[in-house]
């Protein structure tokens, strides 16, 4: 329990205890009512109503939040991915740009949509090394898709500039990166297409789901046709006529919908999302600053367009720690109650490149292999109180002050 509901008096007193960093916030009181009534009336598909649905209200508040044209919610951004790079019409076997660092569910979009991911190495500040990119974008390249892994911002400039050097559409899975800006524009509005998740561990949670969005009218109608609008119910979502008129029937349906209960449960954390933007980055700040006190620890900037939306940290054992000794770190922040998670030293871990065998042949990427050997992951939900970061920043220096002295 973190310490926050306790009186002044025993709280003074108490041990001190590690907060749970996995709980979400309470979903806000006021989507009881609209929950209720969709109980009641059973009204849970997003096309049944004539309008007014939650779905679409969700879309529509989603894209003006944005600044988007369109915007189409589905059953999460993995399905998002998907749908995009499907809607934007590649040749089968079509190669996408992607960095190395990223979910195990991103290379697998690319899979699905019948595209070869081609990964580009990451370098010691998590973000996309651009010389790699640069090399590996050749003229077999048809999209690229950048991951904001963690919502660490990679050089946005230099990947527009490359992409439109080459008129290659660029997809920006902002999954982890909502309310993240980039020169004060929204990450997920830079590239043709981009698309963001609702699971729980995200800045909004509805348990699954996501979103994408798009200024383009021909990307936004196939893929809401994709999505699993058939027959006429794309004449539910506004602005498209002519644009669906063109891909009536010419397109699969791999319905992949949202219901109305998650859009329900979403919408009233639009506007806790300020809040949660403000304060995960102050937390995160706050405990960057005190880690990067630690000669052995490193939490690298954010560049200089970014601003960040953290609700997480990402720190790196600097220095020549060895895999045995990083081990023991990741022990000793256990014992005392921070889970702390070096990326490429957990077994099995799905944002390890080598562990996606599912894509055959792997190529060796000494640059991400390294960082992710010394990268360690820690949660950093923005609900944390100052004592709940004190804790977590104590535990972190006193066990690599025990490891490396
Ligand atoms: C969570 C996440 C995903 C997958 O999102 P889902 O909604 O679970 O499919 C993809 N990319 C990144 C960077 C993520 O953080």
């Amino acid at each position: 329990m973190a310490p926050d509901g306790q009186s002044p008096a025993s709280h003074a007193y108490a041990p001190r205890t590690a907060p749970n960093c996995y709980d979400a916030e309470p979903i806000p009181a006021s989507a009881r009512a609209e929950i209720e009534r969709l109980l009641s009336t059973g009204d849970l598909f997003r096309y049944t109503a004539p309008e007014g649905a939650p779905v679409a209200l969700l879309e529509a508040e989603f894209a003006e939040m944005l600044g988007a044209r369109y915007a189409l919610a589905v059953a999460s951004c993995s399905a998002a991915l998907f749908l995009s790079l499907k809607a934007l019409d590649l040749s089968r076997g079509a190669r996408v740009l992607i960095p190395a660092f990223t979910f195990a569910a991103v290379p697998s979009a690319v899979v699905h949509a019948d595209c070869v991911p081609v990964l580009v190495e990451v370098g010691s500040n998590y973000r996309i090394d651009m010389a790699d990119f640069e090399a590996k974008f050749d003229d077999s390249i048809q999209a690229v898709l950048i991951s904001h892994m963690r919502g660490h911002t990679s050089d946005m400039d230099a990947i527009i500039a490359l992409c439109e050097k080459h008129g290659v559409p660029l997809i920006e899975d902002a999954a982890h990166s909502l309310g993240t800006l980039w020169h004060g524009r929204n990450i997920g509005t830079l590239g043709k297409v981009g698309c963001f998740s609702f699971q729980s561990y995200k800045m909004i949670n509805a348990g699954e789901g996501g979103i994408m969005v798009t200024d383009d009218p021909e990307i936004a109608a196939r893929a809401v046709i994709m999505s699993g609008a058939y027959e006429h119910n794309w004449k539910k979502h506004p602005g498209l006529q002519n644009s669906y008129h063109l891909w009536q029937n010419k397109l699969p349906l791999y319905n992949t919908r949202m219901q109305n209960l998650s859009a329900t449960v979403i919408r009233p954390q639009l506007a806790e999302l300020p809040r949660r933007v403000r304060d995960g980055l102050a937390n995160h700040d706050y405990v960057a600053d005190r880690l990067n006190g630690h000669p052995a620890l490193d939490v690298p900037p954010a560049l200089a367009p970014e601003t960040r939306a953290p609700d997480s940290l990402q720190f790196n054992l600097t220095g020549d720690w060895t895999d045995a000794e990083a081990l023991a770190f990741q022990d000793a922040c256990k014992a005392r109650g921070v889970s702390v998670q070096v990326f490429g030293l957990s077994q099995d871990n799905a944002r390890a490149f080598w562990n996606w065998q599912f894509l055959g042949d792997l190529p060796e990427l000494p640059q991400t292999r390294a960082m992710l050997m010394r990268a360690c992951d820690t949660r950093l939900p923005a609900r944390l109180t100052r004592d709940d970061l004190d804790y977590i920043a104590d535990a972190i220096l006193s066990a690599a002050s025990e490891i490396r002295g």
